[in-house]
């Protein structure tokens, strides 16, 4: 089987024969069906994200189990599944208050690329070859908790986007800020995350939807996606934009999708009294935000971090696929191009150069 291998930090994958062990205790190995190509691939491969090279990534995956390891209960031989990049316990305090995503037990295991127990399934020629998630490989082998079953008559090609950016999006909006009917919501950034987020706010039923980006293109798919208005933060200063659409006071969620500290601080000062700027793009290692602290406590408002979606990985992504099914939730939308693993480098480029809300390797 082949896959796309990273050898070093701003250097193309290079596909490769691999050897894949069969799933030990508790382990599933999927042939994957399709893969998302995700803004945090392009980040592992320029070493903003620490996750050191040689190793093998892809972590937007859907696909169909090849084979079950002993003791995997939840699904077997030809279920089709997708993959969670965070792999969860399942049995530790976090996971136990419905919060996987925070399961710290796994999470290294996560970010070093492996198994639980830090060994790896990957060899190529001969050498053992760390991997986290896999998707850019025709073949993985993951922990039975980060592969969710699935309906079978989910296009698995779009199902796939649901692995990554758009639990981030939808999550954002349905778990992170639980958005209420009737709520005053802005999304700053509008790429493959921030349409998500926009159509997590409209299915929850928020009466305006302020899209707000640089780019006019990008503000047209986002009323597509359920906008309901749009600002270009070219004309002008932004949160007096988003004020002026919202009866002079702001409103109730900012989305910050882009993870730039000073578009947090705009998108904090778009926030109405006790209202919430939701941090989901994520801002490089080290900076930090300075916010008027009297705000906290005289305005209620208040700032709430989104990591995936805050999922419950078992419940809201059968359920975004139902919402999909039921054309509540867009998909095939994002999806603007569809590769064979070969041109996984000019996934990369195109997405790099911005041309694309999501570029989707699919798999013979
Ligand atoms: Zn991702
Ligand atoms: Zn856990």
């Amino acid at each position: 089987m082949r896959a796309a291998v990273l050898y070093a930090w701003n250097e193309p994958f290079k596909i490769e024969k691999v050897d894949l062990q069969d799933p030990q205790q508790g382990e599933v190995m999927v042939k994957l069906a399709a893969s998302g190509v995700c803004h945090s691939d392009l980040s592992i491969q320029r070493g903003v994200l620490p996750m050191p090279p040689p190793i093998i990534i892809g972590h937007e995956g859907a696909g169909i189990v090849e084979a079950v390891g002993p003791g995997v209960t939840s699904v077997q031989k030809g279920d089709h599944v997708i993959l969670t990049w965070l792999y969860s316990c399942g049995i530790c305090r976090d996971c136990g208050r419905g919060r996987p995503h925070l399961c710290d037990k796994a999470a290294m295991a996560t970010m070093t690329g492996g198994m639980y127990d830090g060994s790896t399934r990957f060899k190529v020629g001969g050498n053992d070859m760390r991997h986290w998630c896999g998707s850019f490989s025709e073949y993985t082998v993951v922990p039975e908790q980060a592969v969710i079953g699935i309906r079978p008559d989910v296009p698995l090609t779009s199902a796939c986007l649901v692995g990554c950016g758009v639990m981030t999006g939808v999550g954002a909006a349905m778990n992170t800020a639980k958005v209420q009917p009737g709520d005053l919501v802005a999304v700053v950034g509008c790429g493959g995350v921030g349409l998500n987020v926009i159509q997590g706010a409209a299915v929850c039923g928020a009466e305006k939807i302020i899209a707000v980006d640089l780019v006019d293109k990008k503000l047209e798919m986002a009323k597509v996606f359920g906008a309901t208005h749009v600002v270009n933060s070219k004309q002008g200063d932004m949160a007096e934009q988003i004020k002026g659409l919202t009866d002079g006071k702001g409103a109730d969620f900012v989305f910050e999708v882009i993870g730039n500290t000073n578009v947090m601080q705009q998108s904090f000062q778009a926030i109405r009294r006790g209202g919430a700027m939701v941090a989901v793009g994520v801002p490089p290692i080290g900076q930090e935000l300075s916010l008027p602290a009297f705000s906290f406590p005289l305005e209620e408002k208040s700032v709430l971090g989104s990591y995936y979606g805050s999922p419950r990985f078992r419940y809201d992504m059968p359920r975004i696929l139902d919402l999909y099914m039921a054309k509540k939730l867009k998909l095939d939308e994002l999806v603007s191009r569809r590769l064979p693993l070969d041109e996984i480098n000019t996934a990369m480029e195109i997405m790099e150069k911005g041309e694309v809300a999501r570029s989707v390797i699919t798999y013979a």
